[in-house]
């Protein structure tokens, strides 16, 4: 079993199997990082993660990706719609095991990438997890404020909020308490 892993702070080094089982250093408790010089054909980067049959352009793309990310370079890239942009992005850069900051324009980019992530945990049984930073406006999951205006829905919250009367904010502290008891965070649009 080839040792693709290794720890940045003590340099043990771990395989794959060891890695899905713990994504941390066994001695120092740092995040793994996948090793960039290990060119084996069952994990090489984005190969492990990438959910598609990759068209050689997008081979292009996602190699490009790991020789700029690799000599901590800026890429910048423009692809028309449907080139497979996010896939390929997130397929490069998860197996490096950095945060990732996905800034996009609008929400429905958002739900992209969310989605994207939970088909590459399908595709590859890995368990990437992912938190969708939006407005309350986006996040609310009280139908009467959903039905309302921008203006009169925040209105509507704080009156709910100061008065402790909205049931989905008591019932949002029990979904946050089961969450940090199971580290898998849930992907939702
Ligand atoms: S507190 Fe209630 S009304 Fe306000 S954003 Fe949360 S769910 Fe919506
Ligand atoms: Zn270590």
């Amino acid at each position: 079993m080839p040792l693709v892993y290794s720890c940045p702070v003590c340099r043990r080094s771990y395989s794959v199997d060891e890695y899905k089982d713990d994504r941390f250093c066994r001695d120092c408790d740092t995040l793994l990082r996948r090793n960039l010089q290990e060119k084996n054909d069952d994990v090489e980067g984005w190969r492990s993660l990438f959910p598609y049959t990759p068209y050689s352009q997008q081979i292009d793309f996602m190699n490009d990706i790991e020789k700029v990310i690799e000599k901590k370079g800026v890429l910048i890239a423009e692809a028309c719609n449907g080139f497979g942009k996010t896939a390929s992005c997130l397929a490069s850069i998860l197996p490096l095991n950095r945060s990732i900051i996905y800034a996009t324009r609008t929400h429905e980019q958002v739900r992209q990438v969310l989605n994207e992530i939970s088909t590459i945990n399908d595709a590859s049984s890995e368990k990437f997890t992912a938190v969708n930073l939006a407005s309350r406006s986006h996040l609310c999951i009280n139908p009467d404020c959903n039905e309302l205006p921008r203006g009169d829905a925040l209105e509507l919250c704080r009156t709910l909020r100061e008065a402790e009367d909205c049931r989905f904010n008591s019932e949002n502290s029990q979904v946050e308490a089961a969450c940090i008891s199971d580290p898998q965070v849930e992907i939702s649009g």
